[in-house]
């Protein structure tokens, strides 16, 4: 870890990645990435599928290992082959398009796991914690149930709960609502909204336009492993300056 002092680290972006490149084998996948999230921002990724969007946010809480360049964490080098990964990457909440809830536990319990095996919380102290968030996404009526027994909008909603039980600095979204009836996409935006509004500082990878341009304080465009392209949501969106944002945006849109 970095010796940062505490009051420069406090100033610090909360995501600033330079010049990152990812190859998988031969293919790479990002080709100098460089872009810096404030605190308290939203910053929406859009892009055609396979322009590394997750392999972005992947890299941001080293659930995949850059192959170059740096990622500071509120200040704090993560790609610092000393960094205290696991301790890094408790400050960071991932949600993906997946819910990845465990199936054999129930919603409390999945909420309250890590927070005692990761954070070394008490039972008590974890489960007012969790019941706390699941309030919080609207679901407190359901810590007894199982996750296959809830929509799968329920199930996002509770993976949001399980990820701000950890307390993390900032969340990171994956197509959080790609997997999601349409009926059922409002609500989970709906809760990301309400995190936004609560100052809560994000990195979403989502198709929803409307999200993007109502909560994105910064809206970033990626195509063939670069951004393309990325400025206020409503300038880029309503006038793309790129041909290749041009073209991805007539196909969404
Ligand atoms: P997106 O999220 O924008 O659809 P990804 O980041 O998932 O894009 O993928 C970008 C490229 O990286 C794709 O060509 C994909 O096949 C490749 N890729 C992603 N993950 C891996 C992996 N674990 N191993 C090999 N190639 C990968
Ligand atoms: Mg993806």
């Amino acid at each position: 870890m970095t010796t940062t002092p505490t009051d420069t680290s406090r100033s610090a972006a909360a995501i600033d990645v330079q010049q990152l490149h990812k190859y998988f084998g031969d293919n790479e996948v990002l080709k100098g990435i460089d872009f810096h999230v404030a605190n308290g921002q939203v910053v929406c990724v859009i892009g055609p599928s396979g322009s590394g969007k997750s392999t972005l946010l992947r890299c941001v809480n080293l659930l995949e290992t850059p192959t170059s360049g740096k990622i500071l964490i509120e200040g704090d080098e993560i790609t610092d082959p000393d960094a205290d990964v696991d301790k890094l990457r408790a400050r960071i909440g991932m949600v993906f398009q997946s819910f990845n809830l465990f199936p054999h536990m129930t919603v409390l319990r999945n909420l309250t796991i890590a927070q005692q095996k990761v954070k070394g919380r008490k039972k008590e102290e974890a489960i007012e914690v969790a019941r706390r968030n699941l309030e919080k996404v609207g679901l407190s009526e359901k810590e007894s149930a199982y996750p296959a027994h809830l929509s799968g909008g329920q199930q996002q909603r509770v993976a949001i709960a399980r990820a701000l039980s950890m307390d993390p600095d900032l969340m990171l979204f994956d197509e959080p609502t790609s997997a999601l009836d349409p009926e059922l996409v409002g609500d989970v935006l709906e809760v990301m909204k309400d995190l936004a509004s609560e100052g809560m500082t994000m990195m979403v990878v989502t198709h929803e336009m409307g999200f993007a341009r109502e909560v994105g304080d910064n809206l970033v465009f990626m195509d063939g492993g670069v951004i393309v392209e990325e400025g206020d949501p409503n300038e880029v969106l309503a006038n793309p300056q790129h041909e290749r944002t041009q073209a991805f945006l007539s196909k969404v849109l």
